[in-house]
């Protein structure tokens, strides 16, 4: 008896014009999301069936498979004869033996001899006579057993559904460039921004050697999860030490994380045009804290010039964006005690709604150009 993997598309995506362009990426996705594990991939109408693979491996192919972006939902099915002794066999293991259900047929091959209504009854029937706890219950079963028949003389039996990721495939809407900080809330706006299909890459800002490698090892954990989403991502990284010593050394303490946004935002801007990448993404949730104002908004934004800011999580709560991030996997590395820019120059009482004029009086003090260019020659990148 051998297992395969039915996989359900989340149907929208593959309407249309553009359905040839979204099963590719589509495809790939699955793909590489199996890399290294021996299988087949085979496209149906309306599905896709992995098969071909060892049993033992299948416990690893759902914790990836529930990764890929566009999956609606996936079952491991057991692949029978398409009589109705074997699927009868089949139907024994797959149906718990208390409880109610139903049986649900689909009938591919229009020359199997029972219609699909007879192949339900005759199915229920017969689990009924060996499970005496089992009651059938058509309209609100408990569970289903769910019986294919294929063309070619095979019929797949299961009863379980696993919820896939939903959302897009990634790499069908384009690039972006996301800020990543050692936080909770930025990883968890990457997951969203793949999840509507961008490919994501990550630039984070470190003031190493006020901060320390652990610190650094952390953003490389959580850009390692995004990138188990998005199919793979490059980090750049780039210190931001030398800005932070010479704002603290000639401008006005409270303006410290405003004038240092802006200089991040600034590199963002354009690191992601050199990259090709389309819009910044950040974790940003309005009034979260002080820098998160508005103002404060809209004082960093000024300073990007041709791309899109996307703050996916601009509307979430806390508890919201905490709850997101467990699901995907990145709040027990977030939550480590590792900061990402030195907290040594952070001022006890920053802006809360820091005015533009008085922030432009403080960067004429700065040789902006001159920061931003020695920023950029302590780039490094690393392929995950
Ligand atoms: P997070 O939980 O993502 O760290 P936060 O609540 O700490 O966010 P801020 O520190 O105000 O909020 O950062 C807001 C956003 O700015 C972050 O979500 C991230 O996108 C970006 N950002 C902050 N610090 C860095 C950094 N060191 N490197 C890259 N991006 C950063
Ligand atoms: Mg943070």
């Amino acid at each position: 008896m051998k297992k395969v993997i039915i996989i359900r598309y989340a149907e929208l995506f593959l309407k249309g014009k553009n359905r040839g362009f979204f099963e590719k990426a589509f495809e790939a996705n699955i793909q590489r999301a199996l890399k290294g594990i021996e299988h087949e991939l085979l496209r149906q109408s309306g599905r896709y069936l992995v098969v071909n693979f060892a049993e033992e491996v299948i416990d690893e192919m759902i914790v990836r498979l529930k990764k890929v972006f566009g999956i609606h939902t996936f079952s491991v099915a057991y692949e029978t004869d398409a009589n109705m002794d074997a699927i009868f066999a089949v139907a024994k293991t797959v149906c718990k033996q208390e409880g109610s259900f139903k049986v649900a047929s689909h009938r591919g091959d229009k020359k199997f001899p029972l219609t699909s209504i007879e192949i339900s009854k005759e199915l229920g029937g017969r689990l009924l006579s060996v499970y005496h706890n089992l009651t059938v219950d058509v309209h609100n079963p408990s569970f289903t057993v769910n019986v294919d028949i294929r063309e070619g003389g095979k019929a797949l039996v299961f009863s379980e559904f696993i919820e896939g990721a939903n959302g897009m495939p990634v790499g069908t809407a384009g690039k972006g460039l996301l800020l990543i900080s050692g936080g909770i809330d930025s990883p968890v706006a990457g997951y969203m921004m793949a999840k509507r299909g961008m490919n994501v890459e990550c630039l984070h800002f470190h003031s190493y050697p006020y901060t320390n490698m652990q610190a650094k090892e952390k953003v490389v954990e959580l850009a390692t999860t995004i990138a188990s989403y998005s199919c793979g991502t490059k980090l750049y990284t780039v210190s931001v030490t030398h800005i932070q010593e010479e704002i603290h050394k000639k401008c006005r303490p409270e303006l410290m994380i405003t004038l240092l946004r802006r200089f991040m935002f600034r590199i963002a801007e354009r690191h992601a045009l050199h990259i090709s990448a389309q819009c910044l993404i950040t974790g940003e949730s309005l009034g979260q804290v002080a820098s998160q104002t508005i103002e404060g908004m809209t004082s960093s934004n000024s300073v990007v010039e041709k791309l899109p800011v996307l703050r996916p999580l601009v509307g979430f709560d806390k508890n919201e964006i905490i709850d997101r991030s467990v699901k995907i996997g990145t709040y027990e590395t977030s939550i480590l005690p590792y900061e990402d820019c030195c907290t040594v120059f952070l001022p006890d009482f920053p802006a809360i709604r820091p005015k533009l004029k008085d922030i432009l009086m403080e960067e004429r003090k700065l040789d902006v150009e001159g920061l931003i260019k020695t920023a950029f020659e302590s780039m490094e990148k690393i392929e995950l």
